[in-house]
């Protein structure tokens, strides 16, 4: 037969699985010769047994943990159910992954009408034993007699109004003593003390199966068959008189990582009262005039258990009359700017290797160094939740169109740009404002790769908001009207969408954020690229530690004022010649564009991809734009819209786009390939180092790219003839339609590079459009249809097997092709972990996200590795 009680001697922190989080970490300290209450440990496999058997307790376990009994009482003085000398108990789960709250826990276990007395006697404080037996019926009523704990405080409070009483500091030991009595007619209390017991344990088994304990586990993939573990452990108390107290400390300080002893207490208090928050506990410090020794002991219990646990930890503590008590500890939590201090910190101590340190910090950490984000401690008002699209808090005053969001700009206002969707036209609005946010699109719809690409908080995909830009207001499905001009914050982080001003931590700066970086590149296999489109996007790119651009979407360099209608007048040009001489205009842009980021990535590759949008995207969609543009190019309002409608396509996406725009125009991408081979020769000349890569875009099969490697060869050969340079370039297709993926064997042959498009590939497999998606997808994660938006966290199992087979087949035909990725996944934790595993060559993300990306391939990196 399998032990089913092990006592805090017998277990260590290994044992986890058998003794859940709570017993195995006791059983460490107590192994570390540190003062924690006696007790022990029922197995999480005695919970399986106990549901395996219709909820009954095996009948061996009493016998077994009453043996176990006998010793906690030699080893604690005292007894259980002893009035002369009682020994009280807390009860507590354990499951082996932390369930924070979730489940049951009783304290005081032992006391009834007789042992009550005995305690008030031996301790000489009625007040506290009376106190202590009111909160252990309370308890045990509540989780083992299913007694609604409100009963209890509503009759609590009728007690302190009646008796002019308003804290509990202000009850007698006469009034506890009444509250007693009325609590013992809502609850029939078994008065054995091992009869109490045995129904505790059966109640913490159970609060395995509590709604909230299962929603936790289905939130956080917790597999419902562990079960828990109970923790039964010798109580001592905080509030026992002033010799006595309760604290919280931690080894380092969690909000900035210094190492300080950083911590509350409260004298004269039980542990309860410290997280309750009724009354305002002391800085730790307190301690250290009051009770030295009590303080020591403290610091060296710190000491000693950041040391063996290597990690900065968070302990609970209880002083009962003078002796020192350690009840708890875990790795505390922290704030982002701490937990990279107290990584770096840790390496400069020798307690962790650089490997570890880069393993401690999350991508939500890093966040806190390249945004502003919003308060975790501030009240938040929220009225709309949407898809968390680009991290960051922002507040400013509401505008409905990127012109507004220009005009209040200029006049000194922060503004928030709230869009039913976003479109290229709105990228002015979107560049000034603080935040943006959309009822309509996904994770990787316009405003949301825009946003991350610009450092712009967003949220989109927030479809509870109706939005009436006619009346300037945004409702809410509860019924609030946002107007035009409130002030709202948006935190792009969690998608909450808040009232007013809310605060925010500034941006973190600091010498270790840089440390770290540096450690994430030694230890990195993966390169990391970013997705830049303009000069300033490289700036970033390049400050932020990107090693060259993944990906230029040529497009995004049309849309600034001087060049849109020229743009458009090429578009809406109707012989081969019209277009060229608005193409002859473009030209010289677009040159001056790439020649700055060839300068700005000097020695590093520049993957430049050629026109994608479907062009009607370009063209203006109100008539009022309409009209101007007529004026500007002489065509009439009649013709342009002709024109727009005969480029109007019921599905854009799978429509006229991507490398087909290079089929049916050549003279664009001859433009294109002249602009990119210009620069990079007057690079070269003034010194520079540019290594273009032209990338072909939705490409579906090889014939595609022959006869757009044919228009890019000859173009470059007639330049050739003109500049006697040599330029090195690459020439390579997107792979971001499922055909290209299974073709891949045929594309190989003919290309340097394949790079992942994933957010077309994502698109295409599933058939959820990227810039819809955002009104079901919600829902299927509710609803638990998918587990993941596969449009930020690549789906491996169908895509993710689409890259695996492009990779096999194009490899088994041609050795050296580079691999890359370039879709939005590149710059998520999770998926770089998959392509570094993929054998992927870099990831190209949003400037922003570089620095997340370069810490994600390392720990990817560092993650498979044995550790050292
Ligand atoms: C992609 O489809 O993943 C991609 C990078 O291209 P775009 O987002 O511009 O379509
Ligand atoms: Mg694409």
């Amino acid at each position: 037969m399998a032990k089913r009680v092990y006592l805090f001697h017998e277990g260590s922190k290994d044992d986890r699985d058998l003794l859940g989080g709570k017993g195995a970490n006791l059983c460490e300290m107590t192994g570390l010769g540190l003062p924690v209450p006696f007790g022990f440990v029922i197995t999480t496999s005695t919970c399986r047994e106990y549901f395996q058997a219709g909820n009954k307790l095996p009948s061996l376990l009493e016998q077994e943990y009453r043996v176990a009994l006998d010793l906690v009482e030699k080893k604690m003085g005292a007894r259980f159910g002893d009035p002369d000398n009682p020994l009280l108990f807390s009860v507590r789960s354990g499951a082996p992954v932390s369930m924070p709250g979730m489940m049951n826990t009783i304290l005081n276990l032992g006391l009834n009408d007789e042992i009550v007395e005995g305690l008030a006697r031996r301790t000489n404080n009625p007040r506290f034993a009376y106190d202590s037996y009111r909160r252990f019926i309370q308890m045990f009523a509540d989780v083992v007699l299913d007694v609604d704990g409100h009963k209890f405080e509503h009759e609590l409070q009728r007690y302190k109004v009646a008796h002019n009483k308003s804290l509990d500091v202000d009850m007698s030991a006469d009034d506890w003593r009444e509250i007693i009595a009325i609590y013992k007619t809502l609850a029939k209390m078994p008065e054995d003390p091992f009869e109490q017991l045995k129904l505790a344990v059966e109640a913490v088994f159970r609060s395995w199966h509590t709604p909230r304990a299962i929603v936790y586990r289905e939130m956080n993939n917790i597999d419902d068959s562990l079960g828990t573990a109970v923790t039964v452990q010798a109580m001592v108390f905080g509030n026992f008189g002033d010799e006595s107290g309760s604290g919280v400390a931690f080894t380092r300080n969690p909000a900035t990582g210094e190492r300080q002893c950083f911590g509350e207490y409260l004298f004269n208090a039980a542990g309860e009262d410290v997280v309750a928050g009724i009354r305002t506990p002391l800085p730790v410090s307190a301690l250290a005039e009051r009770m030295p020794a009590v303080y020591e002991q403290l610091h060296t219990t710190q000491s000693l258990l950041e040391k063996h646990y290597r990690d900065m930890q968070d302990i609970e503590f209880t002083v009962q009359d003078g002796a020192f008590y350690v009840l708890q500890t875990r790795s505390g939590k922290r704030t982002g700017r701490a937990a990279i201090k107290i990584a770096v910190d840790m390496v400069r101590e020798d307690l962790i290797t650089e490997r570890e340190a880069l393993m401690r910090v999350s991508p939500e950490h890093v966040e806190a160094f390249l945004h502003p984000m919003v308060d975790p401690a501030a009240k938040r008002d929220i009225v709309a939740t949407g898809l968390p699209a680009s991290p960051g808090g922002a507040t400013g005053r509401i505008v409905f169109s990127a012109e507004e969001a220009e005009e209040e700009c200029a006049a000194g206002h922060t503004v928030i740009l709230v869009r039913r969707e976003t479109t290229p036209e709105d990228i002015h609005g979107m560049r000034v404002a603080a935040g943006v946010l959309t009822e309509l699109g996904g994770m990787t719809s316009h405003a949301a790769v825009v946003a991350r690409g610009m450092g712009v908080c967003a949220i989109t995909g927030c479809s509870t908001l109706g939005i009436d830009y006619a009346a300037g207001t945004a409702t809410t499905v509860d019924g609030v009207t946002l107007r035009r001009g409130d002030v709202i914050t948006l935190d792009g982080t969690s998608g909450e969408v808040m009232l007013g001003d809310i605060a925010k931590i500034e941006a973190s700066d600091s010498d270790d954020f840089q440390v770290l970086l540096g450690w994430a590149d030694k230890y990195r296999r993966l390169r990391v690229r970013a997705n830049a489109d303009t000069p300033e996007d490289a700036v970033k790119a390049r400050e932020l530690g990107a090693e060259g651009i993944g990906l230029c979407r040529t497009e995004h360099m049309f849309f600034a004022a001087e060049r849109i209608d020229i743009m458009r007048a090429m578009i809406l040009a109707e012989t081969i010649e019209e277009r060229q001489v608005f193409l002859d205009q473009l030209l010289v842009f677009q040159h001056d564009d790439i020649l700055k980021l060839f300068k700005i990535m000097d020695g590093l590759p520049v993957t430049i991809r050629l026109l994608d949008p479907p062009l009607h995207e370009f063209l203006p969609q109100h008539s009022e734009d309409i009209a101007a543009l007529s004026a500007k190019i002489g065509k009439s309002v009649k013709q342009i819209r002709d024109i727009a409608e005969r480029l109007a396509e019921v599905n854009p996406m799978l429509g006229f786009r991507g490398c087909r725009l290079s089929v049916v125009y050549p003279e664009i991408t001859q433009m294109q390939v002249k602009a990119i081979m210009g620069a990079a020769a007057e690079a070269i000349e003034a010194g520079y180092r540019p290594y273009p890569e032209i990338m072909i875009p939705l490409v579906v099969n090889v014939r595609e790219i022959r006869l757009i490697t044919d228009i890019i060869d000859k173009c470059i050969q007639e330049m050739a003839r003109a500049k006697h340079v040599s330029i090195p370039y690459k020439i390579g297709t997107m792979m971001e339609t499922p055909r290209a993926a299974l073709g891949a064997d045929r594309l190989a042959p003919e290309v340097e590079f394949m790079s992942f498009g994933t957010n077309d590939l994502t698109q295409m497999t599933y058939g959820f459009s990227r810039d819809d998606a955002g009104r079901f997808i919600p829902k299927y994660l509710k609803e638990k249809l998918i587990d993941m938006d596969p449009f930020v966290s690549l789906d491996q199992r169908a895509v993710g097997r689409l890259m695996q087979i492009a990779i096999n087949e194009s490899r088994s035909k041609k050795k050296g092709i580079k691999y890359g990725i370039c879709g939005e996944h590149g710059g998520d934790p999770r998926s770089i972990k998959f392509c570094h595993d993929l054998g992927l060559d870099y990831v190209s993300c949003s400037p922003y996200r570089v620095p997340i990306a370069r810490i994600a391939a390392a720990q990817a990196n560092v993650g498979g590795e044995q550790p050292d």
